[in-house]
């Protein structure tokens, strides 16, 4: 058995090329020809990315002569046979300011694993060693990860410092991005156990101490409904603490969940500042702090909890299941819900957050020709590759399978007059798959699994309620369902105006583009595309959206207008009939009649 550990000499050095130099030592090569790999994707984004591609040179040595590397597809090399250790070394361009790859400049270093660390075949399951190096230019940078420190070796690094870092494997190596700079820092406990948010980008007048105070109720809230009793935090068997780290910049929003930390992009404007510290939460802030809930839910929630098609991951190639709707929609649902048991909202926020998803799922006609089962298994060329047609075609797993899991809970509650609700099925969950997903034979919940979960957790039989929810297309009984549990659901249109069916490009300030034209809508009838540039109604021109809806204003649901649109550079006119504006828009309220807490 292999045990000698594979050592990573890492050095960002190139700031102002955005380039990491990385050596890579195997003590005991296949002495046939060592094969190496690096992933095509990085788990949590299902999408082939291959960050093969950023790797500008590769070279191979053995006992200090240059041996012979070559690329044997886009994600795998095959160095010639020898005697001996190997050393490669390569370069990795390092300028994507996202959560999924690789950033590198003056002010500071991000990066995953997936980018940075080639695979050895055949030695995944050899502990792994990380030799970070201080870059010359940048004195005063610390180290920001979940990576354990390498205790007990010499050169290990100290908290914050460089030096050695240690994984136990190679899925352990590629799940602790690193986070290296100055950036804003607090520390939180949570039950009992440290928690790090770190905040990379100028951010004047941050107030840290009102995020860590949000946080910590969020996470507290989902450490008791996982472990009511213990209160053990889940990331203890991959960390002693969990790293939120936050790229701040002028428009962003994203998050990608590993095992004991996450990585965030968000924007400035949606954090709080200290002159707003009497304010109430923005909406801005109220999505961040979801966006928190989300990606720690999932250290539970599919970093542990996983389907069975990824336990293990595999890196090369797509990873099919039809279970996402389980995995990123319950984790949505429980996200703004955590929000409310945390006390972070109150119930009348709460109800808003979950009526904006419940509208938002409503206005794309895709939920009727796609399942969240079959989103989920198309995620890597359908949900990832989204165009001007996806809102007719595609369901989002995330939102309606968000509405899901609300439509279990609720279901799960009234057929058990209220003893028993989804928090029970996570609880069995996580039990089962994930509380030992580390320290056991990686076991994955299987594809068809869900129903009897659910059954032994609850004692309800939801096999219909799924076939017909999850595998199937129809819309939830939301308002039934609400109204079993004392809530009504209303629908009203978010306009009085009569509407052309259309979504215009969010970007479009002196523009009318279509972004989408909806299915069987006033204007997909009238022969308008995606990408047509409307100029003129009835000969009037129009601008921007607030001149449209003035112009509206002089016309009913069912006239006819004539549309002078830009199709390409040819000037086109269509007529349409206007529609009546759609029942978009959701209100929830308590009945007054029920007792329902
Ligand atoms: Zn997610």
């Amino acid at each position: 058995m292999n045990s000698e550990p594979l050592l990573y000499r890492v050095s960002c050095n190139d700031l102002a090329g955005h380039r990491i130099h990385v050596t890579l030592h195997i003590a005991q090569p296949d002495p046939a020809g060592q094969h190496l790999f690096l992933p095509a994707w990085i788990p949590g984004s299902y999408l082939i990315r291959d960050f093969s591609r950023q790797i500008e040179s590769i070279q191979a040595e053995c006992n200090g002569k240059a041996i012979k590397i070559a690329k044997q597809n886009n994600h795998q090399w095959h160095c010639e046979p020898c005697s001996g250790p190997l050393t490669i070394s390569y370069v990795v361009y390092a300028w994507d300011l996202s959560v999924r790859s690789a950033h590198l400049d003056e002010s500071h270093a991000f990066f995953n694993g997936t980018s940075v660390f080639l695979g050895v075949s055949g030695q995944e399951h050899v502990p792994c060693l990380v030799d970070l190096q201080r870059p010359k230019a940048a004195k005063n940078w610390k180290v920001y990860t979940s990576m354990p420190e390498a205790k007990g070796h010499q050169g290990a690094a100290k908290r914050h410092g460089f030096g050695l870092y240690k994984a136990p494997d190679y899925d352990a190596l590629i799940d602790h991005p690193f986070e290296l700079g100055t950036p804003q820092v607090i520390q939180f406990e949570a039950c009992g156990a440290l928690h790090e948010m770190v905040f990379t980008g100028v951010i004047p007048n941050l107030d840290l101490e009102r995020i860590a105070a949000d946080t910590k109720q969020i996470c507290e809230a989902q450490i008791a409904l996982f472990e009511p009793e213990s209160k053990a935090v889940p990331f203890l068997d991959s960390s002693d603490r969990y790293v939120f780290m936050t790229m701040v910049t002028g428009d962003d929003y994203g998050g990608l969940e590993h095992r004991s930390s996450t990585a965030l992009v968000a924007s400035r404007r949606d954090l709080p500042t200290l002159n707003q510290r009497e304010e109430a939460k923005s909406d801005g802030y109220l999505s961040f702090l979801g966006l928190v809930s989300h990606e720690y839910f999932h250290t539970w929630n599919v970093k542990r909890i996983k389907p069975a098609a990824f336990a293990p991951y595999r890196y090369l190639e797509e990873n099919h299941t039809q279970l996402l709707w389980v995995f990123e929609g319950f984790t949505s649902y429980y996200d703004d819900l955590m929000l409310l048991r945390a006390g972070v909202v109150d119930q009348s926020t709460y109800h808003s957050l979950l009526t904006k998803n419940i509208n938002a799922v409503y206005r794309s006609p895709g939920r009727f020709k796609q399942s969240v089962a079959d989103s989920s298994f198309d995620t890597w060329t359908r949900f990832y590759k989204q165009d001007e047609n996806s809102p007719n075609a595609l369901v989002s797993y995330y939102s309606k399978g968000a509405l899901v899991a609300l439509g279990l809970d609720l279901y799960i509650r009234t057929h058990s007059q209220n003893n028993k609700s989804l928090d029970d099925v996570m609880r069995l969950l996580w039990e089962r798959y994930g509380r030992d997903f580390f320290n056991t034979a990686p076991q994955g919940v299987a594809e068809n699994a869900m129903p009897e979960l659910i059954r032994e957790a609850t004692g309800i039989d939801t096999r219909d309620f799924i076939m017909r929810y999850a595998y199937g297309c129809d819309d939830l009984p939301l308002a039934e369902l609400f109204s079993a549990q004392g809530v009504s659901l209303n629908w009203k249109s978010s306009t009085p105006l009569p509407s052309l069916d259309v979504r215009f490009s969010e970007n479009a300030c002196n523009e009318l583009k279509l972004a989408t034209v909806y299915e069987n809508g006033a204007a997909h009838q009238a022969g308008l595309s995606a990408g047509d540039l409307l100029i003129a109604i009835d000969g009037l021109r129009v601008t921007n959206q607030q001149r449209l809806k003035q112009l509206l204003k002089a016309y009913q649901a069912g006239d006819s207008v004539q549309l002078h649109v830009f199709r390409r550079d040819e000037l086109r006119t269509f007529t349409a009939r206007l529609n009546p504006a759609p029942l978009d828009t959701c209100s929830l309220s308590l009945n007054p009649a029920s007792s329902h807490e």
